[in-house]
This record gives structure tokens, sequence and C-alpha cells, in this order.
């Protein structure tokens, strides 16, 4: 059985001496499994359809359950990611955290479009990196279903909040009282870092890069929502690590 389809690289794993064994999210089928035999062989016409972070239309043949790589041609690279470690790096985690939320049979079409734009725009360059990263978490969530109670505090419902805090473990923001009460201390936003993640939840279409923040602002907006991510996918990303050490050396 053939069946074609496009999809975006996830992750790669080598197995025995030239092929690799792909995770794929296809517009058709959610989270794919792929056999890519060969892809790793000096020549092989499928390298490049079959590297990471690449998006491509792929031939597929299944049999037995599995799904094996028969032709591949790349509808975009990424190229701007590929001579920059830190935004390569950048890349991996949002195909790590597409990985995450995505299922098999599944297909989500805008997680799908979210992961392509947010590689597009760190290609690009155009955007500071943090701003995409940032974007991209909060999006994602809202996506995926763990969208943040933004309007007012989760515990007592004040709206006017002088010094704003995102509470990750209660999926919202919090006040600065009831965090004293309840011993749960947030992450502490500010006005212009609250007003960007109310438009990155509300934005239309593929807008949600379209603001800019100040040095400060940015750095609260994005350790909220990366701290956001981690508590409700109640996991850590050890590729974010390597990203700040690196991002460390280069931005900021
Ligand atoms: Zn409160």
């Amino acid at each position: 059985m053939y069946k074609t389809t496009r999809g975006l690289v996830l992750r790669e794993v080598s197995y025995r001496d030239s092929s690799k064994i792909l995770t794929v999210l296809t517009e058709s089928d959610g989270k794919l499994t792929i056999s890519a035999r060969g892809a790793r062989r000096k020549g092989s016409k499928i390298a490049a359809a079959a590297q990471l972070l690449a998006f491509s239309e792929f031939t597929l043949f299944g049999r037995g359950g599995r799904w094996y790589l028969n032709e591949g041609s790349s509808i975009e690279l990424f190229e701007g990611l590929r001579n920059d470690l830190g935004r390569f790096t950048l890349g991996q985690y949002v195909a790590q955290l597409l990985e995450t939320v995505s299922d098999e049979d599944n297909p989500n079409i805008d997680i799908l479009r979210l992961g392509l734009n947010s590689l597009y725009t760190l290609s690009q360059g155009k955007k500071v990196d943090t701003l995409v990263k940032a974007a991209f978490e909060l999006r994602l969530m809202c996506l995926a279903g763990y969208a943040p109670m933004l309007d007012s505090c989760v515990q007592c419902g004040q709206k006017e909040m002088p010094v704003p805090m995102l509470d990750a473990y209660g999926g919202g923001l919090i006040c600065s009282e009831c965090a004293t009460e309840s011993g749960r201390m947030g992450i502490e936003l500010c006005l212009s870092s609250l007003a960007a993640m109310r438009f990155i939840t509300k934005a239309d279409n593929e807008r949600y890069f379209s603001f800019t923040l100040k040095e400060e602002a940015l750095k609260r907006l994005s350790a909220a929502t990366e701290q956001y991510v981690e508590v409700q996918l109640e996991r850590s990303f050890r590729i974010l690590e390597f990203y700040k050490k690196i991002a460390g050396g280069i931005e900021q």
C-alpha cells in the first residue's frame, strides 16, 4: 500500500550502516514512524528530504503496520537554521515540543502549521529568537489544550494586579495576595509581558509573532512560557539547556 503525504522530520535515529528511523509530523496522519532505508548512503536520493527539520513530500510504502520511505523530495529546508548552531538547536527544541504534544493517527494541521511557521521565522532571522521561542511555546500550549487563564487571578478572580504572576501549576494568573496565602510563588510578569501573553493566545491566524517587547519584559515572558510548558507537559527538555549554553555566548 502506497501513500503520499507532506511532513516535518522531528527526529532521526541512525540504524544499520546507512539507514534512519524518522519521526515525522505529517499532514494526513499526525505523527508517523518511518524507516528510511539507505538515507545515509552517499548520493542517496532521499537524503535531503529525510534530514532533521526538513519539510518534505514523502511517498511511503506500508507493510505489516510499518511505513517505509520510498521517495522523498524536500519542500523547505529552513536553510537559515542550518548554518547557525543556536537557531538549529532551538529548531530541535521546537521539534521535540511538537513531538511531545502530537499523537499517531491524529493529525492536527494547526499544530503542524505553527511548527512550520516558527521554524520559518527563526530561519529568516528577522525576529528576536527568544520572542519566537516564547510565542511558539505559549501558542502550542493553547493548540494542545493547555491554554492558561489570563483574564484574572485563578484563585480570587481579581482583575487588577500591580504585579501579575503566572502560576503554572494553577494554570493561569495569580495575584500577589493569593500567592502569599497559598505559598505558591508564580513567575513574576509585568504589564508588557502579560499583554504579550494575551496577544499570543488571541492573535488571529499566524500573527502571533507580530509584537515587540523590551529586553527585560521579553526575558520575563520567555521564563514564564518555558515554565508553563514544563509544568503542563510534566517534563523538561535537555535540548533547551544546551540551547541556553550556546545562546549565552551569542545573543543578549
Ligand atoms: Zn488572587
